[in-house]
């Protein structure tokens, strides 16, 4: 294999370009991106660059010299519009690149709020210039709409919040997060939301937004009015998948791959928000849109593509993310899909908990606020598909709480 083309600069593509020179892949390496920053870490954006405390600018992940010494072409600014697999290509601008193997990690966009059946221009934030566009709107504005009560919604709330704004956040879903932790656990973010003057308005469609300079009218579908001065938009994300529509790959939500991260053509891996791969951990068909999954995909793709079909080792993550909403830091692991959740040590009124998911006889997730160490600790035991009593007796025993 001479040469490696990584579509996509984001933390997929980068992991997975550092992981083809740390297993000795000598040959040329071409990055290329939409946007015209290199690889940056987003987490911060609905966080500490919201409040101020992190400079937009201090986000990037490595120097300019990092990719120099790594010997990798960076094509910023550009976006990959076709694969062409006949010709093994792919096509950006007027130019076609020529690969002998390929990573797709093109993530995934924010998905824009529909009004009256149109796409709407409702700020959302997934970049590095819809943060900072957000950050300067929020020091003009007093009393902040969030549609949304995803993680990214409630970190937006809880930033604002922290910047002593007004805020109303409306959700869709009768409990916020249900998908991603359960409808037990989501009750309990709806708590924390409400108990840090957040006012949440759940089971309610957003059906038009009124603007005049200076104010914002949000109508519910109910009747319902919401006076704000600014609005933003966090209904989950859509994976990057349009380039692909050619190429005759499976790609409905997220292009889809084998265990191994392969999508179906030899030369071929996926990694990152915009995978959808066999999860042999779980038995199931995931996609999940985390850090830490898109660290280790784009690490396992790299590994996989460079050993050749037969000889790639699967990708048994355990769906591992963290969100920070006012001071606490909340963790998960594994899935939602139970017979039983179950609060294992510590209070949900005291918002510092640990909570465990039972399905059948196995421990299949766990979820945290403010235990970080034994969220990690319940984590290796998820990986390990440890029985429910063996994880309930490990708690009583204080191995996972000291
Ligand atoms: C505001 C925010 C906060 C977050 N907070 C957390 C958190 O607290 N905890 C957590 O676990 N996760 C968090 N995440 C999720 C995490 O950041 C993502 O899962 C991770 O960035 C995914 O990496 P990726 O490389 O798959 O995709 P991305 O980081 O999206 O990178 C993909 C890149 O590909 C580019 N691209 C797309 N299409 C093309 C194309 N056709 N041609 C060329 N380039 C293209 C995109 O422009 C993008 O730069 C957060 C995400 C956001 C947006």
């Amino acid at each position: 294999m001479k040469r490696i083309v990584v579509v996509g600069a984001g933390l997929a593509g980068l992991r997975a370009t550092e992981a083809l020179r740390k297993l000795g892949f000598d040959g040329a390496i071409t990055m290329v991106g939409a946007e015209e920053a290199g690889p940056y870490d987003r987490p911060p954006l609905s966080k500490q660059v919201l409040t101020g405390e992190k400079d937009p600018a201090k986000t990037a992940y490595r120097s300019a010299a990092h990719y120099a010494e790594l010997a990798v072409e960076l094509r910023l600014g550009r976006s990959v519009t076709e694969l062409d697999l006949r010709s093994r290509t792919v096509r950006t601008g007027d130019d076609d690149l020529p690969f002998d193997g390929l990573i797709v990690a093109t993530g995934s966009a924010a998905r824009r709020l529909t009004l009256r059946g149109e796409p709407s221009d409702v700020p959302v934030l997934r970049t590095l210039g819809d943060a900072r566009v957000l950050r300067d709107a929020l020091a003009g504005s007093r009393h902040l709409v969030v549609i949304g009560a995803g993680f990214i919604g409630s970190e937006v709330a809880s930033s604002a919040r922290a910047l002593g704004l007004e805020v109303t956040v409306v959700e869709a879903a009768a409990v916020p997060l249900t998908r991603v932790v359960g409808e037990q656990i989501g009750e309990i973010c709806a708590a924390l939301h409400r108990e840090n003057g957040t006012r949440l308005i759940c089971g309610a469609q957003v059906c038009a937004i009124d603007r005049e300079p200076g104010s914002r009218r949000v109508r519910l579908a109910d009747g319902r009015v919401i006076e704000g001065d600014l609005v933003v938009a966090g209904i989950g994300s859509v994976p990057e998948t349009g380039w692909l529509a050619a190429a005759g790959l499976s790609a409905t939500d997220g292009i889809a791959c084998d265990e191994f991260l392969n999508v179906g053509h030899p030369a071929v891996y996926a990694a990152g928000d915009v995978a959808r791969w066999w999860n042999p951990l779980f038995g199931i068909a995931m996609r999940t849109e985390q850090w830490t999954n898109a660290v280790e995909q784009g690490r396992r793709a790299a590994a996989n593509l460079l050993a050749g079909p037969g000889n790639g080792q699967p990708y048994a993550g355990s769906n591992y993310f963290w969100s920070d909403q006012y001071g606490v830091r909340i963790q998960f692991a594994g899935v939602t899909e139970a017979d039983e959740v179950r609060i294992v040590h510590g209070a949900a009124a005291d918002f510092r908990f640990l909570a465990y998911y039972r399905r059948g006889d196995r421990l299949v997730g766990a979820f945290a606020m403010d235990l970080p160490l034994p969220l990690v600790r319940s984590k290796l035991l998820i990986e390990r598909a440890a029985g429910w009593d063996e994880a309930l007796a490990l708690v009583k025993e204080g191995e996972i709480v000291a």
